[in-house]
């Protein structure tokens, strides 16, 4: 018998393993499991397969390819029995999982560039800076403002910020585009949203009570639709030296989960380490942006002096073997946007994006949106712009929109 290979097409859940094989398939190729407990089954009337594989460990460089013969009318399989066992028991509760059903449409959508669909189906959004966060239509929608189509690449933070201050900005027009960021997550079927909140918002926001009022009261409005994880963001450009009493004012409303830092590279990190130990002990996710303009090292760098947890970017880790390695060997994911990368001249295509290298080399990474207001990307059109430049498949985009669907549970 002639055995085809679906390596391509396993998905991860949680602690297993789902393999999807073909209608009447009597033989599927799996990964080499270092497990004791691993067994299939094939079910001609569906089109999956079912594998728990509990201590499965993921490494692209060694997935041997072990053939396992699958035959519903004699399970041969007899290697461990509970393994069986618990298979058959778990059949029912498969076919009625949700997020299989949602694994299943997420790849048809990819498969057939559906975007409708992709927005119906829940993904995450890690890296959302929140005052740029909504779409042309939603901004167009709520103040009228028409934000012209990008035509450029810019070369810097700066350029893009001239570029946003003279295209998308107007006039007391802060809460609106906070808004328009929370309806865009809702649209594109966000279901757990990280708005990044800058802490200087003092031109646009009277006080401190007022702001986090602002953002309590869109929290409530919203948390039906999705979980809402706000990140306190701060900028390497505007240190002060009031600064530390301002975030813990911020960090004792108790609705931050996250700090963020953003702003040149160039300036470091080190005036910021007393801030994020704080964080750290007020129990935040720390995160920084890094990697996105200055080189590999630097990320290291800036991990070792803020003692993050995320990496911001981080797409420089890939000319760096060295870089790579600590970042898996610390378990430190990267908050990946592609489309901000392409505009901000950070790679030469989407074709050519690091994410595919980053992704099979075993690091943790989440695909976001960053400044949809700016870049006109949703989560879903991410997804769909690397499909269709085949810089990942749709079962590794699936694999990637599961991740940050637990990101909060890990
Ligand atoms: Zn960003």
């Amino acid at each position: 018998m002639k055995y085809q290979c679906h390596l391509k097409s396993i998905i991860s859940i949680d602690k297993y393993l789902r393999v999807f094989v073909e209608t009447n398939s009597l033989g599927i190729f799996l990964p080499k499991i270092i497990v004791s407990s691993s067994i299939a089954i094939s079910l001609p009337i569906c089109n999956y397969s079912y594998i728990k594989a509990r201590d499965f460990e993921k490494n692209g460089k060694s997935l041997i390819r072990l053939p396992i013969r699958v035959a519903l009318k004699c399970l041969s399989l007899k290697r461990d029995k509970n393994a069986l066992n618990f298979v058959i028991n778990s059949i029912e509760s498969f076919e009625n999982d949700i997020e299989v059903i949602c694994s299943f449409k997420f790849i048809q959508a990819l498969q057939s560039n559906d975007i409708e669909l992709l927005s119906k189906i829940p993904k995450s959004d890690l890296h959302n800076h929140v005052a740029l966060g909504g779409s042309r239509k939603i901004i167009k929608e709520l103040s009228k403002k028409i934000i012209p189509p990008l035509s450029i690449r810019f070369k810097s933070i700066s350029e893009m910020n001239e570029w946003c201050e003279s295209n998308v900005k107007q006039p007391n027009d802060y809460e609106t585009r906070v808004r328009a960021a929370f309806m865009q997550a809702r649209r594109d079927g966000i279901k757990i949203f990280t708005p990044s909140i800058a802490v200087f918002v003092k031109n646009n926001i009277s006080t401190v009570d007022y702001f986090t009022g602002y953002i309590r009261s869109l929290i409530e409005e919203f948390s039906n639709d999705m979980k809402i994880y706000p990140e306190l963001t701060l900028d390497r450009e505007k240190y002060s030296n009031d600064l530390k009493d301002l975030v813990k004012k911020l960090l004792d409303t108790g609705f931050f989960y996250s700090i963020d830092l953003k702003g040149d590279e160039k300036l470091g990190e080190n005036k910021f380490r007393e801030i994020y130990s704080m964080a750290k002990n007020y129990g935040l996710i720390c995160k920084a942006h890094v990697g996105e303009f200055a080189d590999a090292k630097h990320i290291i760098e800036a991990i070792q002096t803020l003692n993050l947890d995320c990496v911001q970017h981080g797409i420089s880790a890939i000319s760096d073997n060295h870089v790579m390695e600590y970042l898996l060997r610390n378990n430190i994911p990267l908050t990946i946007c592609p489309s901000s990368n392409y505009y901000l001249s950070r790679v030469s295509s989407i074709a050519k994006h690091p994410i595919r290298e980053l992704y099979r080399f075993g690091i943790n990474v989440s695909i976001c949106s960053d400044d949809i207001a700016i870049f006109d990307s949703s989560v879903s059109n991410e997804y769909l712009t690397l499909f269709n430049n085949k810089v990942l498949n749709e079962y590794e985009l699936n694999e990637i929109r599961i991740y940050g669907l637990n990101f909060y549970n890990n």
